[in-house]
């Protein structure tokens, strides 16, 4: 009976560790049944190239990318950049909670920048509606631009995501994506600065 009482109060933790860490859910668990990939929103979803990359609006040119430069800072200075929950997620790998991002709806067109150093990383043309209450893509702009580390931390076995450029921490990546990847890389909005492709465009004018 002790065990039976224990129940509501376990339920409610339980509730609590998966809104925290419900990256690790995987799509079937969460709300992929209430949303098919049919529900994907952009129609190039499936534009690749030959080398397999995801192609993008003709107006779009990526941000100058070298794979062996690094953005370093000490902790005073990542501090000093960002807010307390930009730094709890890139820095100490946090997770922000379901639905609470600035990005998991975002529908406009334009680029989502690593908030750390500003490298183009993710485009709404691979941007898809996961039903998870985090933004989510089937591929980054470039895989070079991202680095994956394996992550066992709450014991689950996961593959961490991070900008090769400054090592800050975005987010995850499943195997239960929508085509042409089936990958599904699940990612804080508060690891992102999102560049809206009419305000780019106004600026170069
Ligand atoms: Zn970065």
């Amino acid at each position: 009976m002790k065990y039976l009482r224990r129940i509501p109060v376990l339920i409610p933790a339980l509730c609590t560790f998966l809104a925290f860490f419900g990256c690790a859910e995987t799509r079937s668990n969460a709300a992929s049944k209430k949303n098919p990939e049919s529900e994907v929103t952009t129609d190039s979803k499936t534009a690749l190239d030959g080398n397999g990359n995801a192609i993008y609006a003709a107006s779009y040119q990526p941000d100058r990318f070298d794979p062996a430069e690094r953005v370093t800072r000490s902790e005073k200075q990542w501090r000093e950049q960002l807010d307390r929950t930009q730094y709890n997620v890139t820095r100490e790998e946090g997770t922000e909670r379901a639905f609470t991002g600035k990005y998991w709806d975002n529908k406009k067109p334009g680029t989502y920048e690593c908030i750390g150093c500003g490298l183009d990383l993710f485009r709404h043309e691979t941007k898809f509606k996961s039903g998870t209450g985090w933004p989510s893509f089937w591929a980054p702009i470039e895989i070079e631009r991202v680095e994956t580390v394996s992550d066992s931390r709450y014991g689950m076995v996961r593959t961490e995501v991070r900008c090769r450029r400054c090592s800050s921490h975005l987010g995850h990546v499943f195997d239960d994506g929508p085509k042409p990847t089936g990958l599904r890389y699940c990612i804080n909005s508060a690891s992102l600065e999102f560049e809206d492709d009419s305000v780019a465009a106004s600026l170069e004018q």
